[in-house]
């Protein structure tokens, strides 16, 4: 579907789009990534409709009128208000000049702002509300040479799930032993969440096993092992860490309403809420009796610039999405997206690394979802199957030459 539109994109993109406002009119050039994604300058959409471009470290903060999304770079997806949306190419850097994909214009501003922004693909015109009437030019240059199909090598090598062999990730049951994790108030009775994560991530193993990837458990049983030792089981020849947890809400006025699951790749929190989930994960050193309990988010700015700098964030963000999508394909609750925040327990994983929070143990619906055996083997099934989907594309990215190797 995605590739479907991708392709279309790429077929219909004009040479250059025009953008109308009620100061005049600006032509913008559209040209091809290396993927084929027809872009933009940032500069000519900013200075056709004001703000700003700043570049600070992987991320591009790019001012559209007034509002300000963000952009990994290289990453298929913007940022707005904290909300992450899939974008068919990311912005990129061609001769230190940041690109955006032809999308935002054309599908995302159109959307997000729909009474200041229209679209006329007829015309290849972005209008802006009060901008003046024009006649209709012809319609733009269409470029037959850009294709945007992404080739995959035909490897007789690839498993039946069509990866390399040699794969290795860790999966992380969250909390354990005299560490319930919460309390699990729509669980059965005496299950607690470190029962479920532990539950689920025995399922991921078995999926992931049966689609040639091997896995390593930081737990297979009823025990605590430290947040900060967590990350250390995926080091050399582990792709990923992927963490499972069960979320919950504090008793307030109708919190047992809020339902759904929502995956974390770590950088700092953007929200309130956020910054809550990390808090309440990271509490989970107070059963640790380690000095590391002294000191809960020690380390964690160091680790945190350490991090923005290196491509981990960027692949720990592309993998909390397709996480994220596949969930979104079996669960009952409602999508709340990608999400960024401090948790610990990614801090010392040296790989890509998320935590997918599943649901919420204070909601009636996502209590059974969570603790039925088909709610969990949906789930298990929707995580090994975003996991082989993410390091397919990474092999595709890296090219597969250095992907088969041993672990
Ligand atoms: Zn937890």
């Amino acid at each position: 579907m995605i590739l479907a539109v991708l392709g279309l994109l790429a077929l219909q993109a004009p040479a250059s789009i025009t953008i109308a406002t009620a100061r005049g009119e600006d032509a913008v050039e559209v040209r091809t990534d290396v993927t084929g994604a027809p872009m933009l300058a940032a500069s000519g959409l900013v200075s056709a409709l004001g703000g700003s471009v700043r570049i600070s470290g992987s991320w591009a903060e790019v001012a559209i009128g007034r509002q300000p999304f963000r952009f990994l770079l290289g990453a298929p997806f913007y940022s707005y208000n904290d909300r992450v949306q899939p974008l068919a190419a990311g912005a990129t850097l061609i001769h230190d000049t940041l690109y955006l994909p032809l999308q935002l214009a054309t599908e995302a501003l159109p959307r997000l702002f729909a009474k200041q922004y229209r679209y006329d693909a007829e015309n290849a015109r972005l209008v802006e509300a009060g901008a003046p009437a024009v006649a209709a030019r012809p319609a733009s240059d269409v470029s037959p040479s850009a294709s945007a199909a992404p080739t995959v090598r035909d490897d007789a090598s690839r498993l039946p799930s069509g990866i390399l062999p040699g794969h290795l990730v860790t999966i992380d049951p969250g909390h354990g032993g005299v560490d319930p994790g919460n309390p699990g108030m729509f669980f059965p009775r005496g299950v607690r969440e470190k029962d479920v994560t532990l539950q689920i991530g025995l399922l991921v193993r078995d999926e992931l096993k049966r689609r040639g990837v091997a896995v390593r458990m930081t737990r297979t049983t009823d025990t605590l092992i430290a947040l900060g030792d967590r990350g250390a089981y995926c080091s050399d020849g582990c792709d990923l860490f992927l963490s499972i947890h069960i979320n919950s809400l504090p008793r307030r006025p109708g919190y047992t309403a809020a339902r759904g699951f929502e995956t974390y790749f770590l950088a700092e929190a953007k929200t309130e809420d956020a910054r809550r989930v990390a808090r309440m994960e990271n509490d989970a050193v107070r059963f640790e009796t380690e000095t590391v309990a002294s000191n809960p988010t020690g380390g964690l700015d160091f680790i945190l610039k350490d991090l923005q700098l290196n491509e981990h964030l960027r692949e720990s963000a592309l993998l909390a999405e397709r996480v994220q999508d596949n969930l979104d394909r079996v669960h009952t609750g409602t999508n709340r997206g990608v999400k960024q925040a401090g948790f610990m327990v990614l801090t010392t994983a040296r790989r890509p690394a998320i935590l997918a929070e599943l649901g919420y143990s204070t909601n009636p619906e996502d209590g059974r979802f969570l603790t039925s055996s088909a709610g969990q083997r949906q789930l298990a099934v929707a995580l090994a199957d975003a996991v082989v989907a993410y390091l397919h594309e990474y092999e595709r990215r890296a090219g597969s030459a250095d992907s088969g190797r041993g672990g």
